[in-house]
């Protein structure tokens, strides 16, 4: 039996082209698309949304992010939706934890997007997160661990910090040969050309080492400095102009990699020390003891940056912000991703939001930066065939908009409405949810 539900009469926006398409009309049958276009006669089966004087967008994809791990975290999935984002990719997490959420979300019993997810991060002999991560200091660990992960059903491989060479290659080499992508960080002891000579398909954050850049007394001095100091003491020193910067930008770009520069975690890194962001409104659609128990958390010491570096912090960001506009200007393909998430501005899909507004600040039209969110995204995932636009056949993830995302990239915050697997949810009945400290079972509008 058909299900039909018509989202009628909005402006639909090929994310490819950019072309608006004023009066179209999407045709949703149970969780797939079946028809999109102008269509005068609608069937007398279907339900109607009436999307008049609205902007169509497919379902937004925050492409890094970490969804599990604390309980409370589990009471605000439901905002992802409320901003747009119908899939989110966790970039590293406890596997039970995300199989179970998994789970969940595809009984229909948690409001939340779709999850492609990792499970633990990869890393050398000394790991930076061990209770989510698996060492894999030899080439024998490294296979094995490939092979358990693709056991387990993880969608892609996450690499971290102290991965050795030798690991790399056979990550890259048993990942591929199971079809998983691999995503991560530049180990610290090699470079981003080297990683992206080797064959990783992603590059997670701006993570260009000491020793791709500086000379090496200096690369060894600063590389293995904790996230915060390391960053902005690289980032004084690194030149955009400088040859040896040109030739990385154009290896990102002809290579093909993906590049997911995670600007907001960065900014919250430099410019706030990482503040809390306690006192933003946004929070106000956030459960009271979630908010509690954010604030109380214990921020790890690796994000500490004295007073002193503040102003190179922020110098810093300004200049990876310049290089995010080099790297789309020659043509790199890259993933909006936020590493969220905490409150304010980095709650579950307001962070998305607020990286689609860094990308468009560091030089992507909002088009290119919608992009970045949708069409490039699902080319990252593998899944082109069933996600990143509004056809017919593909997954029902779309958003209706009350306002023209392409005329200011912040109207892409504007949701009315939001469609996942082809259930309709209100958006300010899930922000509503959130205030009356309800959990996230109670949000569908249909
Ligand atoms: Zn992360």
């Amino acid at each position: 039996m058909s299900e039909l539900v018509a989202i009628s009469g909005g402006t639909l926006i090929d994310v490819r082209s950019g072309t608006p398409h004023p009066n179209t009309t999407v045709l949703v049958d149970r969780d797939r698309i079946a028809a999109v276009g102008p269509m005068p006669q609608l069937p007398e089966t279907a339900r109607v949304i009436d999307a008049t004087g609205t902007w169509l967008l497919p379902g937004l994809m925050d492409m890094h992010a970490h969804t599990t791990g604390e309980r409370h975290k589990d009471k605000i999935h439901h905002l992802y939706l409320a901003y747009g984002v119908t899939t989110v990719r966790d970039t590293g997490g406890n596997l039970t934890l995300l199989r179970l959420l998994r789970e969940r979300i595809a009984r229909g019993s948690h409001a939340a997007p779709s999850i492609f997810f990792a499970g633990p991060l990869l890393d050398g002999a000394t790991p930076v997160w061990p209770p989510m991560s698996i060492m894999v200091d030899t080439p024998e660990r490294a296979r094995g661990a490939v092979e358990f992960l693709a056991g387990q059903g993880v969608d892609f491989i996450k690499i971290y910090n102290w991965v050795p060479e030798g690991s790399l290659q056979v990550i890259l080499d048993t990942a591929h040969r199971h079809g998983l992508r691999v995503t991560g960080h530049v180990p610290r002891t090699i470079t981003m050309t080297r990683a992206i000579q080797l064959g990783i398909d992603c590059l997670e954050h701006i993570r260009i080492t000491g020793r791709e850049l500086l000379p090496s007394d200096e690369a060894d001095r600063l590389d293995g400095l904790p996230v915060a100091r390391r960053e902005t003491l690289l980032w004084e020193r690194f030149e955009l102009e400088s040859e040896s910067m040109q030739r990385l930008v154009r290896l990102v770009a002809d290579s093909r990699v993906f590049f997911d520069p995670t600007l907001l975690v960065d900014s919250a890194l430099s410019m706030d020390g990482y503040a809390i962001d306690a006192d933003n409104p946004a929070n106000a659609d956030v459960p009271d003891d979630v908010r509690r128990a954010f604030v109380h958390e214990e921020r790890p010491e690796i994000f500490d940056l004295s007073s002193e570096y503040v102003r190179t912090a922020r110098d810093g960001f300004s200049k990876r912000q310049r290089l995010v506009g080099m790297l789309h200007e020659a043509g790199a393909r890259l993933l909006a991703g936020t590493d969220c998430f905490g409150l304010g501005k980095q709650l579950p899909g307001l962070g998305l939001q607020n990286e689609l507004t860094l990308l468009v600040e560091s030089g992507l039209s909002p088009l290119a930066a919608l992009q970045a969110a949708t069409v490039t995204a699902a080319e990252a995932l593998g899944q082109s065939e069933t996600l990143g636009t509004l056809e017919a056949g593909k997954r029902a993830d779309l958003v209706v908009l009350e306002a023209d995302p392409l005329a200011d990239i912040r109207n892409a915050r504007v949701v009315r409405t939001v469609v996942k697997g082809g259930r309709v949810y209100d958006a300010a009945a899930l922000r509503e949810q959130g205030r009356s400290n309800r959990l996230a079972e109670a949000a569908v509008a249909t």
